[in-house]
């Protein structure tokens, strides 16, 4: 079944009558098949999905830096596009049911499901969670595991709280800092585990690279991505 008629097949499957019944981005009045997006715009957006051209070129931007097993990403970003569009809705805007069900037609491009034993959203610098009040890569990790029924793991994967000021190290150790923004708590949990680490967009890969690195200390414990979207 290709990506876009997965929104027939998830819209039909429910109807949240307390959602505005109107597409998030041309909206127009929505049928009672669609959710959230209209079918039209739905079509419309640019996919990644199974393309194996795009995810290799995913794939590659880890290469030499940290191992991941997948990469799996729904949409393509570029500036001022649909998808920076609904990244916008759901970051700015609370939109979270939106959010969540684009988690879960990124769960349809997920292979192997059954391999992944836990879904880690990349969290949110504690403070900026408290401003914000939600962590969109929980809202988008909601949705596949809605989906999946695999469990989400808010525990393990920490923010530190305490970034070191960048501005006064020098290149090399702004780079060490960064590495370290991230750190894993009762790492036993995570031994032995294909985790899925869940992000809402991938640009340059830093803040992925700083989460596996961090993973990666656990006793044998492989990283899968999934990202809502990616710039290919
Ligand atoms: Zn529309």
């Amino acid at each position: 079944m290709s990506v876009a008629n997965q929104f027939r097949t998830i819209s039909g499957a429910f109807l949240d009558v307390f959602y505005p019944n109107i597409c998030q981005i041309c909206n127009t009045d929505l049928n009672m098949n669609e959710q959230h997006v209209c079918l039209s715009c739905a079509y419309d957006l640019p996919y990644i999905g199974q393309n194996k051209k795009e995810l290799q070129k995913l794939e590659k931007l880890f290469w030499g830096r940290v191992e991941v097993q997948r990469i799996y990403s729904l949409l393509n970003y570029q500036r001022g596009n649909q998808t920076q569009r609904l990244l916008h809705l759901l970051k700015y805007k609370e939109k979270k049911k939106l959010g969540q069900y684009f988690g879960e037609v990124l769960a349809e491009v997920i292979t192997e499901p059954d391999k992944i034993h836990a879904i880690l959203p990349v969290p949110l610098h504690p403070k900026k969670q408290r401003l914000r009040g939600f962590n969109q890569s929980r809202v988008i990790a909601d949705g596949i595991a809605n989906k999946t029924n695999i469990p989400i793991n808010e525990t393990c994967l920490i923010r530190n709280a305490h970034n070191l000021s960048q501005t006064k190290f020098s290149k090399y150790d702004r780079w060490d800092n960064v590495r370290q923004i991230f750190s894993v708590k009762q790492s036993k949990q995570l031994e032995n585990k294909h985790v899925l680490l869940v992000d809402d967009v991938l640009t340059t890969g830093a803040t992925i690279e700083a989460c596996i690195l961090a993973l990666l200390k656990v006793e044998n414990c492989t990283v899968s991505v999934a990202t809502l979207a990616a710039r290919v």
